[in-house]
């Protein structure tokens, strides 16, 4: 079965925290014994970049791509779903653009960005994050940048993001919004998660949402166990999510997570338990990572 994961903070252990590769929760053997056909690795430049800027940090993660140890898609994805471990890029944290609509170019140019998380924790030159409050909404620049972002193909991925830029991106993005890695606040009530409200727009738009493995998002108390993430999973598909939800595993990026999901060797193991409560397997292999395959081509349709 193909599996996708939305997110993950691995650039940015290797290229700025300095972690030796074979040391990460992410690797190739993983991801192959995981069964993950497509990784997407973000260039993360939320903290205030310890290189000096966050352009400068996501230049050196860009750099550190060769020492993923999987092949990379800099251009268009292939016809069918990859079956050995391939990565995509994404950006999280907006500042790394610089508030200028040539940086998205000249990143797009390299890496071939498939999704920008618009803000990390910290407001920037596109909006504000959910951690400082439900308000205000997008800038000026991010309502440019959407524009940017649609003709190049690239979704707005509302993880981290405020509410109302939230709303702002619902209203104003071509293309289906997404939340590459957050998960229910009904279930477990953190800004980073998200409101009904909010999954029922991402429905209505055809987005996405990746569930998120961070035991914090999970469970208020942080003691998340597998069930933990099967509730989330189930939640979202009551609301009808179904065609929506796949993975955001925040690998690399977090020090919590359910016993037996702490690396990509858990996939299977989530799958297994979903196939328990149930779910057929056209339905499990959605959201193991056809939704989110699906999204990303047509996106890559949409380009112009
Ligand atoms: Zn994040």
């Amino acid at each position: 079965m193909f599996i996708a994961d939305a997110h993950c903070d691995t650039l940015y252990a290797i290229a700025i925290d300095g972690k030796r590769p074979e040391s990460c929760t992410i690797t190739p053997d993983k991801l192959e014994r995981g069964g993950v056909g497509l990784q997407t690795f973000a260039l993360f430049a939320g903290r205030k970049g310890t290189l000096g800027t966050p352009y400068a940090d996501g230049v050196a993660m860009l750099e550190a791509v060769p020492k993923l140890g999987v092949p990379v898609l800099t251009g268009d994805l292939p016809e069918a779903m990859p079956q050995q471990p391939t990565g995509i890029i994404s950006c999280e944290g907006g500042e790394m653009l610089e508030g200028s609509i040539a940086r998205l170019e000249e990143f797009h140019r390299k890496a071939r960005l498939r999704m920008i998380a618009l803000t990390w924790n910290f407001e920037n030159e596109i909006g504000h994050p959910a951690k400082l409050g439900p308000k205000p909404g997008l800038k000026p620049f991010g309502f440019e940048l959407l524009r940017a972002m649609d003709a190049l193909g690239i979704l707005a991925d509302t993880s981290h993001l405020n509410e109302a830029g939230f709303w702002d991106v619902c209203e104003r993005a071509a293309l289906p919004p997404i939340a590459s890695h957050s998960d229910c606040r009904w279930l477990c009530d953190v800004p980073r998660n998200l409101t009904r409200e909010q999954v029922m727009a991402l429905i209505d738009r055809g987005g996405f949402i990746g569930v998120n493995f961070y035991s914090c998002f999970l469970r208020e108390d942080g003691r998340a166990t597998l069930d933990d993430a099967v509730r989330h999973i189930d939640a979202l598909c009551e609301l009808g999510a179904e065609h929506i939800v796949g993975f955001g595993s925040d690998f690399d990026g977090i020090d919590a997570w359910p016993e037996g999901l702490g690396d990509p060797t858990g996939f299977p193991v989530l799958l297994d338990a979903l196939a328990r409560r149930g779910y057929t397997q056209a339905q499990l292999e959605a959201l193991a990572g056809g939704n989110l395959w699906n999204l990303l081509k047509r996106a890559e349709r949409a380009a112009c």
